[in-house]
């Protein structure tokens, strides 16, 4: 049969094990443990640690829209990261291209940094830089596209097949797409991370994470992880996943065209600088991002100019919520510098462009008018001069 359409994906495939009752909904499985068949038989589900019938159904789901050989439930987006960066080993090195995530380099600096594997930040991330850099230490080379905060777009496939070259893996956060707008292994990519917390959940009332694998090998590593390490995503959690997912694609239809409405406001506003958002045809990622993504997506990013008082602005808003968090029905905005990447070493946020001026906006479902008034009341509030 044809492969059948994302949308219809989304929607189908999280029922696994329809029961006798003959259920629409995936069940709600509580059971920490599960009846053996025999003194000595583990076949069947055991323990819930290892195998709970409510995650692997939320983990089939995601199987289905990365297209992965396996995919795994986290208790959160970090849990997921933490899962990854646990399969290397003292001495290995793991490339970080520009920004990412700001507990990203928190994780690799309070804890793996003290089991000897170490990271670095490449500020300049053109192809030949990631190569030059590229040395018998390295183990993979990790990256969001676009990027956390600055939206900067990294050519998947170009710097998965340099990676293969070099035996090394490629390691994609795709938090800010989800798979309904990107699916990076099939660009090549050998593992993916997602907060599930984000778009997938959706409603900012949930905290997970999902780690996606292309081979049996990384398979059975991640699988080794999450079982001991002990880091799963609860039964509830995977539960309401299986239910926002159903809607990520008409979500994300509704909060990209808001998102391209509110980018060409900022781009016109005299207010802003400069607009970080691949969807506008002037920005420097776009090219790459039509191709490999399905659009631009619903975050952006801006520059607002030195006339304009930053604590004014946020603190005039009336519609949008400050605070962290993205991908959420309702819209949210943030100052990066002073929160989610406080941690990050000055020389990095200077380089990679995580400035005092600069601003995130997870696009939301409100109407796109209603975001641009708020947006412009505060700009009215917060100018100097
Ligand atoms: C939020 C986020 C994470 C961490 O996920 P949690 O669910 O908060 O642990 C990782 N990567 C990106 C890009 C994120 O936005």
């Amino acid at each position: 049969m044809k492969d059948r359409d994302i949308l219809t994906k989304l929607v189908h495939s999280g029922q696994t094990l329809v029961t006798e009752a003959n259920e629409v909904v995936e069940p709600i499985y509580l059971s920490a443990t599960f009846r053996q068949k025999g003194f000595s038989d583990l076949s069947g589900y055991g323990y819930a640690r290892s195998n709970n019938p409510t995650r692997e159904a939320l983990e089939h789901l995601m199987e289905a829209l990365e297209g992965a050989q396996r995919s795994f439930g986290f208790a959160s987006g970090m849990a997921a990261i933490h899962a990854v960066f646990s399969l290397f080993q003292t001495g290995d090195k793991i490339l970080i291209l520009g920004d990412v995530y700001g507990g990203t380099y928190d994780v690799l600096n309070n804890i793996f940094e003290k089991y000897g594997i170490k990271y670095e930040v490449l500020t300049e991330t053109g192809i030949e830089k990631i190569e030059k850099a590229i040395t018998e230490k390295v183990g993979a080379i990790y990256f969001e596209t676009p990027s956390n905060p600055t939206l900067t777009v990294h050519d998947i496939s170009k710097i998965s097949r340099l990676a293969k070259a070099h035996h090394i893996l490629t390691i994609v956060d795709n938090t800010f797409m989800s798979p309904y707008l990107l699916r990076p292994l099939a660009l090549g990519v050998d593992i993916v991370i997602e907060s599930a917390t984000k778009y997938l959940g959706g409603h900012s009332d949930l905290i997970g994470g999902v780690v996606s694998v292309r081979n049996r090998e990384l398979e059975e590593k991640i699988k080794e992880i999450q079982a001991h390490g002990g880091g799963i995503m609860q039964p509830f959690d995977a539960y309401l996943l299986i239910r926002s997912i159903k809607t990520l694609g008409v979500r994300l239809n509704q909060q990209t065209a808001s998102a391209e409405k509110i980018a060409v406001f900022l781009s016109n506003h005299e207010a802003v600088a400069g607009v970080h958002y691949p969807g506008l045809p002037t920005d420097k990622g776009y090219e790459i991002q039509m191709r490999q993504a399905k659009n631009g997506g619903g975050m952006i990013s801006f520059e607002m100019n030195e006339n304009y008082d930053m604590e004014k602005f946020f603190d005039s808003l009336q519609l949008l919520i400050v605070g962290g968090s993205l991908g959420s029905v309702e819209t949210l905005i943030s100052h990066p510098v002073s929160t989610s990447h406080d941690n990050v070493p000055d020389k990095w946020k200077q380089a990679l462009g995580i400035t005092d001026r600069l601003i995130r906006i997870s696009v939301g479902l409100e109407a796109a008018d209603d975001i641009i008034a708020d947006i412009e009341q505060a700009f009215k509030a917060a100018r100097i001069h």
